[in-house]
């Protein structure tokens, strides 16, 4: 009886112990990186949608392997941060306490499903060797001034209580809890993602990626082409004339020059102009403008009311846009000199380009809802490119019942008129004095954090050290850059310092009260043993930085971390390193042999989120000399999503499959070949209970014939010996074609991830193998058990070791899982023979092989010719040969 729990314990055991999967990092020939995504744990256990890609992953590594790579396979726990932290409040335990049963956990579950995980070099990101490195991380981000501090509008989660990052925020949601994300001014860490979008847009033509990842973080970077303008500013005359001196006065103390700048990618349609609309943020907006318009106290309002509102609230389409002219002042169209009033509305967003933007209504359908509300001129500049008519002369003020944003040739565009939009762009710019400027959607990457479990940001401030430096030289002082040298706290300004390297970790203490304040700050901050300290640099009583970072850094460098904590060469002390970036294990041999990543596997929700954040902390790394590399991972591959009996997996619909009881009903390898069986893995799947019973039985068999093997083991060994020595019976001709062009099917399917077609093309070989047992022999069953191998990994040890002990005396153990990958006879299969069917009045009674394109008559020849066939025919005419090429030839007599 096939036992699976039995067996799959029993290899799971013996490979642990044997250390198959464990891979000498230093040594390795011919390595192979083969990473997934590793688990955080947000809820009890791994569902069956970890497992699927899992698996997926972990056939590719097999298949790898077998190919004669060292394959590097690890697993660990993303353990640290707001998801495990939001879990753990929730079941009510303190989150140390939580991280080690889910540790336990989690790595049960994986231990079971059989995966050829590299376990000696798991890691945890919370283990303080592993997190005083990410604090390394931040300190070489604050040294090479790519992490400052800003006082921002942010996104605060009310109910995770802490800011978020915007790739956090999806579609005005917090991506761990899914409340409604709010806006907040908050002094925050950002890292300098910015400064990387050109290159993170760029690199992805060079990265062999998903392309819908691909997509997702074009999309995300946003990159646009146009121009800056300025749009000179001007007090009303009526306003002036009635105005006092200090009016004038006032105009004086606006921003030098008096002008707003605005950032557009379509300065073709800069004639359109009639209006400029300002954020709410805008810096103009400050309280030097707002004394020299009459309606200040209405536009402090607006900006008031805005502040609670979502930015993609505030964007939304669809949505009435609202706005409040500023009486009193004007802006200048540069192109055409006339004046335009100027609003501040709320459907521009101060992250975009400068906060300000020139509202063309005719072709942006925003600028139109909001002109026709505010009844707005509406002033056409582009006809499309087929309007029959002279575009010089099309002066129409045509009722537009939308804005059109297309392409076309210019009107009322004064000297342009006449020209091509795309033309236009840069020629107008040039005449208004603009700048050309990419603008990029990409903001910096928020990375504090107002919580408790999380690495913490290894950051001291120091007032003496600001007052020394006071005392000192006024120069000096002026150099002080503000959120990168110091900052400011209740009015009194510190110097920021990072931790000393040889001071690292700096290690989270244990808070029994480890709940989220509410308040803006971390529930460290009230851990005086903990804030306290001494100056790193004058001695002095300091403060430490009590935020802790997102959890994101974590797992942008984990690929490397298994690297630098598997080997225990390169796990050297930080004091050891004379604080030199060349000298640290980021850039040893080991992490120059293995890294990037060969191939990576995961969830494409984290296209804009860890594989962005990854990329650029690469990059960094790459240039500031830490690492050899730019790219984290060569090949990235996105799994599909599983879902059950065509519905979406959700607690609430109880219908999500647990593992566990599948593993413990059919065990792994069933499990893992009836998710890979669904559909192509890039795909996903929809699991039904009775399909997995189609796998059940498809194993069962093999076991069976398998046994039935085992008791002709010897006459099998006698057949192998006849091959060697040239006799090939009838059979072997056909079923060894079928097992080669097998071979390179499941190769070419499993390089691909097409697991489902190798699963069926398998199938399809087993049944002519079971139809063949009589003459099957065991190197052709071998190889069945070898591409059966990275998908029943368990099933096909346990056959191929009584497949072996039966041929030899050996006793030494060699898995399956190290044996090389079969290959085909590329001939073999290209050299078409087929059985022609032989019947006699319509009755198959005899077969031979012969060439595929055989005649007629030659076949007729070989009919007529064989023995079985002479006894039919007998004395009896031929009457007629009927030949169906490459299938029968019927004698009728
Ligand atoms: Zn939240
Ligand atoms: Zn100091």
């Amino acid at each position: 009886m096939f036992n699976p729990q039995k067996i799959e314990k029993k290899w799971q055991r013996i490979w642990q112990k044997e250390k198959i999967y464990e891979t000498n990092l230093e040594k390795a020939k011919k390595p192979f990186y083969n990473l997934m995504m590793f688990p955080y744990p947000s809820a009890e256990g791994l569902h069956v949608g970890n497992m699927y890609a899992f698996v997926g992953s972990d056939i590719y590594g097999r298949f790898k392997r077998m190919q004669g790579y060292d394959v590097f396979e690890p697993i660990g726990l993303d353990g640290f941060g707001i998801h495990s932290e939001n879990y753990a409040l929730k079941v009510g335990t303190h989150p140390a306490k939580q991280a080690k049963i889910s540790e336990k956990r989690f790595y049960k579950q994986l231990q079971m499903i059989g995966n050829s995980f590299s376990w000696d070099k798991r890691l945890e990101t919370y283990d303080p060797e592993y997190y005083k490195w990410t604090q390394w991380i931040f300190i070489q981000m604050f040294k090479n001034g790519l992490a400052y501090r800003k006082k921002a509008s942010v996104n605060w989660c009310p109910s995770c209580k802490t800011v978020l990052a915007d790739e956090q925020v999806i579609n005005g949601r917090c991506e761990r809890c899914s409340n409604n994300v709010l806006k907040k001014e908050f002094e925050q860490w950002f890292f300098k993602i910015t400064k990387y979008a050109e290159r993170l847009l760029k690199n992805l033509d060079k990265i062999d990626w998903s392309e819908k990842v691909k997509i997702a973080q074009r999309n995300w970077i946003g990159k646009s082409e146009g121009a800056l303008i300025k749009f000179p500013i001007k007090l009303h005359k009526a306003r002036i004339s009635r105005g006092s001196k200090t009016n004038r006065g006032a105009l004086a103390d606006l921003p030098q020059p008096a002008s707003v700048e605005v950032f557009t990618t379509r300065p073709d349609t800069l004639f359109g102009a009639t209006y400029l609309v300002l954020s709410p943020e805008h810096p103009l907006l400050q309280i030097s403008i707002l004394n020299l318009i009459k309606n200040s106290k209405e536009v402090k309002n607006y900006i008031k009311k805005t502040k609670g509102k979502s930015e993609e609230e505030r964007i939304a389409e669809g949505k009435e846009k609202t706005g409040v002219e500023l009486k009193g002042i004007k802006a200048i169209n540069p192109a055409n000199k006339k004046e335009i009033p100027i609003f501040v509305a709320d459907y521009v967003l101060a992250s975009y380009g400068t906060g300000a933007i020139m509202a063309v209504p005719a072709h942006d359908q925003r600028d139109f809802e909001f002109a026709k509300k505010y009844k707005l001129p509406i002033k056409q500049v582009i006809v499309p490119q087929n309007i029959r008519v002279n575009p010089r002369i099309y002066q129409r003020e045509s009722a537009l019942s939308e804005a059109y944003e297309g392409e076309g040739v210019l009107i009322n565009s004064g000297r342009f008129n006449g020209l091509p939009s795309e033309k236009a762009r840069w020629l107008i710019t040039k005449f208004v004095g603009g700048k050309k400027k990419n603008q990029y959607h990409l903001r910096d990457w928020l990375i504090s954090r107002q919580r408790y479990w999380g690495p913490p940001i290894p950051i001291i401030y120091c007032r003496k050290c600001w007052e020394n430096l006071n005392s000192k030289s006024k120069n000096q002082k002026l150099k002080l850059k503000e959120g990168i040298d110091y900052t400011v706290f209740d009015g009194k300004e510190y110097i920021i310092h990072p931790v000393p390297e040889k001071d690292l970790p700096v290690k989270l203490p244990f808070v029994k009260d480890f709940r989220p304040t509410g308040k803006g700050v971390s529930p460290l901050a009230s851990v005086k043993s903990f804030y306290e300290v001494k100056c790193p640099v004058c001695g002095s009583k300091a403060r430490r930085e009590t935020d802790v970072s997102d959890t994101f850094l974590d797992s942008a460098w984990y690929y490397i971390g298994y690297l630098i904590l598997g080997n225990q060469k390169s796990k050297s002390k930080i004091e050891n390193w004379k604080l030199k970036i060349e000298n640290s294990p980021f850039s040893s041999p080991v992490i120059r042999k293995w890294c990037p990543v060969d191939m990576y596997i995961g969830g494409a929700e984290h296209a804009v989120l860890h594989l962005l954040y990854s990329r650029f902390l690469a990059m960094v790394f790459h240039d500031l000399g830490i690492i050899h590399f730019e790219e984290p991972f060569s090949k990235f591959r996105a799994h599909g999503l599983l879902i059950k009996e065509g519905a979406k997996m959700s607690k609430s619909k109880g219908n999500v499959v647990n593992p566990d009881e599948y593993i413990k009903k059919f065990g792994a390898d069933i499990l893992r070949m009836y998710l890979m069986f669904l559909a192509p893995f890039e795909y996903g799947g929809d699991f039904r209970d009775a399909g997995i019973l189609g796998i059940k039985r498809f194993l069962e068999r093999v076991w069976r014939l398998s046994k039935e093997m085992s008791l002709r083991a010897k006459r099998s060994n006698l057949r192998d010996k006849k091959i060697a020595s040239g006799y090939c019976p009838r059979n072997d001709y056909l079923l060894d074609r079928l097992l080669h062009q097998t071979i390179k099917k499941v190769t070419e399917d499993i390089e691909n991830l097409r697991y489902n077609t190798a699963i069926s093309a398998l199938m399809i070989l087993f049944n002519e193998i079971e139809k063949n047992k009589e003459s099957i022999v065991n190197s052709q069953w071998s190889m069945f058990l070898k591409l059966l191998a990275p998908f029943a990994p368990h099933l096909s040890e346990e056959l191929w070791q009584q497949l072996r002990t039966q041929n030899s005396k050996l006793k030494t153990f060699r898995s399956i899982h190290l044996e090389p990958w079969p290959t085909y006879d590329p001939k073999l299969i290209e050299e078409e023979k087929f059985e022609l069917v032989i019947q006699i009045n319509g009755k198959a009674r005899d077969k031979v092989l012969v060439e595929v394109n055989i005649s007629q008559k030659e076949a007729e020849n070989i009919a007529l010719s064989r023995e079985k066939i002479k006894n039919w025919v007998g004395n009896k005419e031929v009457k007629k040969i009927i030949f169906v090429p490459k299938r029968l030839i019927n004698i009728v007599v």
